[in-house]
């Protein structure tokens, strides 16, 4: 069975891994190259500001650490500090680049670096990964796409924190975030905008700013739960991820993954 995923952040490759297929992975960019790649890596099953309990979140942190150990014996050196999250023990604060690059190579895809803009021919079948990309092939979709960017600073800090934002501390960098902004004309970062959000915290903090990185979040009108559909036979889409990226994608990868793989089955 050949696949193609489009798209190489968490969905994307969380969907390659739990494929029992020859799976080829596009993306425009590379590994990380959306959202994932800018994601603070703060995973614990309680986000937003009231703190409440996310749906099926046992289930869903249970296939994040699974997904973690994965990609952690791929990449050969930890790729998460499990040790908690101040006020929240069960978080871990995973750092995404060793993370990102460890599930990939745990998938055995391949990457193919290209942007796709019609449904890729010559595959069993095909999965849409794409982040914000699928405003180009589903712009009848109910999601609201929110930018979101962080300050990476220089200085120390001792343990994550999950505040009115939040700090997140990774090998060598400290992550301030992180805005959500509804109008926004660039998906860049803007550096001006960042800090007039955030500089006031990386003040308190007493941190160094370096930089601001941006992304947009895909998030599901009414909802908080990730969207997974069939756009036709054999063609897959998994979205709106919004803020729980972390903490829903190896559930829903894996949940797609079989899904696809009982669907082309029961067909051939
Ligand atoms: C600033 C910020 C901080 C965040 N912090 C956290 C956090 O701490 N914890 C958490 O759980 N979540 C966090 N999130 C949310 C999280 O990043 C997302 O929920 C998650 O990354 C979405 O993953 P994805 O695989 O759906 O999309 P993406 O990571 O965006 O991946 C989509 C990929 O598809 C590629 N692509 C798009 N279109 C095409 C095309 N046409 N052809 C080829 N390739 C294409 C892109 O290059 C990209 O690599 C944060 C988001 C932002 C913006």
């Amino acid at each position: 069975m050949r696949v193609a995923v489009i798209g190489a952040g968490l969905c994307g490759l969380a969907v390659s891994y739990f494929l029992d297929a020859e799976v080829t992975v596009f993306d425009r960019i590379g590994v990380g190259g959306g959202a994932s790649g800018v994601a603070a890596g703060l995973l614990h099953p309680c986000p937003g500001k009231e703190g409440k309990r996310s749906l099926y979140a046992d289930e869903a942190m249970e296939q994040a650490r699974e997904l973690l150990k994965v990609a952690e014996d791929a990449y050969g050196a930890p790729v998460a500090d499990c040790s908690g999250i101040e006020g929240k023990e069960e978080g871990i604060t995973v750092w995404m680049d060793r993370y990102l690059e460890g599930l990939f190579l745990a998938s055995g895809a391949e990457l193919s670096v290209e942007l796709i803009d019609t449904i890729p021919e010559g595959f069993d079948a095909v999965v849409f990964t794409v982040g914000a990309g699928i405003a180009s092939f589903c712009p009848w979709l109910k999601v609201d796409y929110l930018k979101g960017q962080l300050i990476e600073c220089e200085g120390s800090f001792e343990r994550s924190v999950i505040d009115e934002g939040y700090v997140a501390v990774h090998p060598e960098k400290v992550f301030v975030g992180s805005t959500y902004e509804r109008r926004f004309e660039s998906e860049e970062p803007d550096y001006e905008r960042a800090m007039e959000l955030l500089g006031p915290r990386v003040d308190r903090y007493g941190l160094k700013p370096l930089r601001a990185l941006s992304g947009v979040r895909v998030c599901r009108q009414g909802h908080y739960l990730p969207m997974v559909f069939k756009l036709e036979e054999n063609v897959w889409a998994l979205t709106a991820m919004g803020s729980r990226g972390l903490l829903y994608h190896a559930m829903y990868g894996k949940k797609l993954a079989n899904a696809l793989m009982m669907s082309h089955h029961i067909l051939s």
